[in-house]
């Protein structure tokens, strides 16, 4: 179960960076790429010859801590228009049939 988690992980990061390789990044620049998959922390690695070798970082458990989403202000539901207050956002509309 485990070694399948870090397969799949690892299959993840190694597309991500031939993906990147193939639209015109370099070794180089992936070099030290952090991925984060579920507990799993890969680190892309270039070694002596400029091959990208994914190291496993795990040490422990994760946590990600995100900055939370800005919060929209009252919005109109028909028409998506912005305004300061829920009671003209949903007067907006509702006149129109
Ligand atoms: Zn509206």
């Amino acid at each position: 179960m485990i070694t399948r988690e870090k397969t799949s992980a690892q299959e993840l990061a190694e597309k991500w960076v031939n993906q990147q390789l193939e639209s015109g990044k370099t070794a180089e620049d992936l070099h030290k790429t952090m991925f984060v998959y579920g507990d799993s922390v890969m680190e892309a690695q270039m070694d002596e010859q400029g091959t990208l070798q994914m190291k496993n970082k795990n040490e422990g458990s994760i946590v990600i801590f995100r900055t939370p989403e800005p919060q929209p202000g009252p919005m109109c539901r028909c028409c998506g228009m912005d305004y300061d207050n829920e009671k003209e956002a949903l007067q907006c509309c509702a006149y129109i049939d």
